[in-house]
Parts: structure tokens; sequence; C-alpha cells
């Protein structure tokens, strides 16, 4: 092992997620942000969940709008416009 190449190790890195939780690890970077952890990942949760990171879901939510709204204009109508959302879905966001 070559000596002063290496980084630092730290014992206890601190790990924070974007929902509130934080633990500590062993890593060579002291802290981290994280946006999903165990504790909010809809896979050990069970709830179904959107993380919009800058914006992203109302982006695509305006796109789909507007083209429902230039489909009326071309007489293109579909019986069904409204855009579907799962009503258990929970929108967390992140402004970076
Ligand atoms: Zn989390």
């Amino acid at each position: 092992m070559k000596s002063e190449i290496h980084p630092t190790y730290q014992e206890k890195a601190i790990i924070t997620c974007s929902c509130g939780n934080s633990f500590n690890t062993g890593s060579t970077i002291e802290s981290l942000a994280i946006e999903v952890c165990s504790a909010c990942h809809p896979f050990y949760t069970g709830k179904q969940k959107v993380i919009d990171i800058a914006g992203r879901v109302d982006k695509f939510k305006k796109r789909q709008e507007e083209a429902v709204a230039l489909n009326e204009q071309l007489g293109k109508s579909k019986k069904k416009t409204a855009p579907k959302t799962s009503p258990k879905a929970e929108v967390i966001r992140i402004s970076k």
C-alpha cells in the first residue's frame, strides 16, 4: 500500500436524506445528502411516491395540459382528457 495517496476514512460519515432521516456510515466523504433512504423508499414503506427534482413533475403536468389544449384546438377531442394521477402518490419536491 503506497503512503499518502489514500483519502482519509471517516468512521462516522453523516448521511442526510431529503425525508429528514439521517444516519452514520463509514466513508471517505464527511457528509452526504441523498434523496431516498430505507426509511422513505416505496419498497420499504409500501406507499407510492414521486420524487420531484427541480420541478420535473410540474413541467410534465404543464406539457400534458398544453397537449390536451392543443388537441382540443385541432378538434381531436378525446373522451379521457383529464391526466391520470394516483391519489396515493405523494410528491416530494427537491430544489437544487
Ligand atoms: Zn429518506
